[in-house]
């Protein structure tokens, strides 16, 4: 197994691997991003390609390749490494087969049934009207095969039938969502029937679910129970789980990350028919509100959202459809307008404009203005009612807006269009209450605990990994005052000192990492040291004495610290000495105080 790590990480290089899933920028040697792990406007997850690491200075979590997918994807070790593996191009074979887990047999088995529904669609007699109704609604045959969409014969049992004869066992089948049990016990049916099939892709383009869609009128279907739904969806299994799932993004991440803007529509077919249109960065949240997961998943690749929403679009849209959550995330929130009457969303926009569709979803409008203007076409905004149900729906958006600059600006605008105080208006938002929304399903995050923790101290590390050679001038200049070192640097110095003698032929973060501390905390507080001196002195080849005087400088100021809190502890201990009447004692210490504040003198 350690084999198969190494491999990967021979194969995979960690800055192209990061790069799919965050848009990362050249900072220095380093790459940075917005960190995926927590909330920020300024990037500090930084990737290393000298290291071959990653770490994020704001959330403190870092790693290497695996660590890294484990935390993105929300997988455990085996899963990275198989999802790595894949992505390096080792042979699945090789690995054990305890790897075969459960999860495994889920993505297989909806493989599998994605393959059986292509099948349908292209080979079968009822699949021909599906094909047909796709095309009549502007697919492509390439887009057709290239979204793998397919079609559920109206039948019981044909895929369940088909997957028991490929070795998949009944519960497998439904634990994959494709069958539900019968009421009575007696066995399973086909989830999806007569239906046109959208498979749904997790980031990576594995299929780990359906949307299956009836596509022409049919009365026994309409009047019957589960059947009758427009939209039939895999429940939430063990690989689907919707809260955490857009439609389209594994095609899309790249797009967006170029553009470095998202485009959210409603249904899947808005998104294939987009990017057929060359509208890359459409993705669905497939009918359900925006979540806390979407959002995450969003951020990695931009802070730029734009909704896509038609004319008639009530203001109640926004607290649905988990905007006001976006809002209070800091997304950089924009609407694009489908601004014709005869098209509702922007499959119809694509069928009638095409590739106009471009140029439309370029045109980004505020979110804000959007509202109030819809908000006051909705409602009469001269009379007094009017005014109120218009500030009703508008301010609760306005409220989440977390630049205050940015909220009086709009306040002041949503006062002009009602001809009212903006004053009356921040009274009104100061008494809103505003829903659970934006907290719900928002853990802690988790820290990983690192030994570092005195921003002196690290300072000092820092700079030394980055130029071990300063620690010379230790010895000879300021070798009296080692006792007034903290255990760890006084530990360092040595470990240092120790390298520039032994470690020549090794680089220093090799010799400290490999070598000296192998405890893994430890070897995170090394790496995230020496990302931090990169960070701070970039251009430390050309400023040799600089560091020399910073290193000096350092620990000057460490010396001069731990003397002070030396003194307060001598200082405690008389008072007490004196409290007991110990005046053998209080001499002696008296004494030491003495000789320690002349020291603090001459340094
Ligand atoms: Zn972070």
């Amino acid at each position: 197994m350690t084999n198969n790590v190494e491999k990967v990480k021979e194969k995979v290089d960690i800055v192209d691997l990061i790069s799919s899933y965050l848009k990362l920028q050249k900072s220095g040697v380093n790459y940075k991003a917005n960190c995926p792990f927590h909330n920020e406007k300024t990037p500090s997850f930084t990737v290393s390609s000298e290291r071959q690491m990653w770490y994020c200075f704001g959330c403190s979590r870092g790693g290497d390749h695996f660590s890294f997918v484990q935390e993105i994807e929300g997988v455990d070790f085996p899963e990275a490494l198989r999802l790595l593996a894949r992505r390096a191009g080792i042979e699945l074979d090789q690995f054990d087969r305890s790897f075969q887990n459960t999860k495994t047999r889920l993505l297989a088995v909806s493989e599998l049934a994605s393959k059986f529904f292509q099948k349908q669609l292209w080979e079968s007699n009822s699949g021909q009207k599906a094909l047909d109704y796709l095309k009549s609604r502007g697919l492509k045959e390439e887009t057709i095969q290239d979204y793998k969409l397919g079609f559920a014969p109206d039948s019981w049992q044909s895929l369940i039938d088909f997957l028991k004869n490929r070795s998949f066992r009944d519960q497998e089948i439904f634990d994959a969502g494709l069958s539900v049990r019968r009421e009575n016990g007696s066995g399973y049916y086909d989830r999806f029937r007569s239906r046109i099939i959208f498979p749904i892709a997790d980031l990576n383009g594995q299929i780990v679910g359906f949307t299956g869609r009836v596509f022409e009128t049919r009365p026994e279907l309409v009047e019957g129970r589960e059947a009758g739904a427009k939209y039939i969806n895999t429940p939430q299994t063990a690989i689907y789980d919707k809260s955490c799932l857009l439609y389209g993004l594994d095609k899309a991440k790249m797009p967006i990350r170029n553009q470095d803007r998202c485009l959210l529509m409603e249904g899947n077919m808005d998104v294939i028919l987009s990017h057929q249109a060359g509208v890359g960065h459409a993705v669905a949240s497939s009918g359900t509100a925006l979540t806390d997961q979407h959002l995450k998943m969003i951020r990695r690749y931009t802070n730029n959202l734009d909704l896509c929403f038609d004319q008639d679009a009530a203001g109640q849209y926004a607290t649905d459809r988990g905007i006001g959550l976006a809002l209070q995330q800091s997304f950089n929130l924009g609407v694009v307008l489908i601004d014709d009457p005869n098209c509702k969303d922007p499959a119809d926009y694509v069928q009638k404009y095409g590739d106009k569709w471009q140029a439309k979803a370029q045109e980004g409008h505020s979110i804000f203005d959007f509202y109030i203007k819809s908000a006051c076409r909705q409602f009469d905004s001269s009379t007094a009612n009017g005014k109120k149900v218009i500030a009703q729906k508008v301010l609760p958006l306005l409220k989440r807006i977390t630049s205050p600059v940015e909220r009086a600006y709009w306040v002041g605008e949503l006062a002009l269009a009602l001809q009212t105080k903006e004053e009356t208006l921040n009274a009104e938002m100061e008494v809103l209450v505003l829903s659970l929304e934006q907290n719900k399903g928002r853990s802690p995050e988790k820290l990983v605990e690192l030994v570092g923790s005195d921003t002196l101290e690290d300072y000092l590390i820092s700079l030394l990994i980055l130029k071990p050679d300063l620690v010379l001038r230790t010895s000879a200049e300021q070798s009296s005052p080692n006792q007034f070192y903290s255990e760890k640097v006084k530990t360092f110095l040595e470990i240092f000192k120790n390298y520039l003698i032994v470690g020549q032929s090794i680089k220093v973060l090799d010799y400290l990492t490999q070598i000296v501390l192998p405890a893994k905390a430890d070897r995170m507080y090394l790496e995230k040291s020496y990302l931090q001196a990169q960070e701070r002195w970039p251009d430390w080849l050309e400023a040799k004495n600089d560091l020399q005087n910073e290193f000096e400088f350092i620990l000057h100021q460490l010396q001069k610290r731990n003397i002070n809190s030396k003194l307060a502890e001598l200082e405690m201990a008389i008072k007490q000495a004196e409290k007991r009447k110990d005046k053998k004692l209080v001499v002696s210490l008296a004494g030491e105080f003495q000789n320690t504040a002349q020291f603090l003198g001459k340094i």
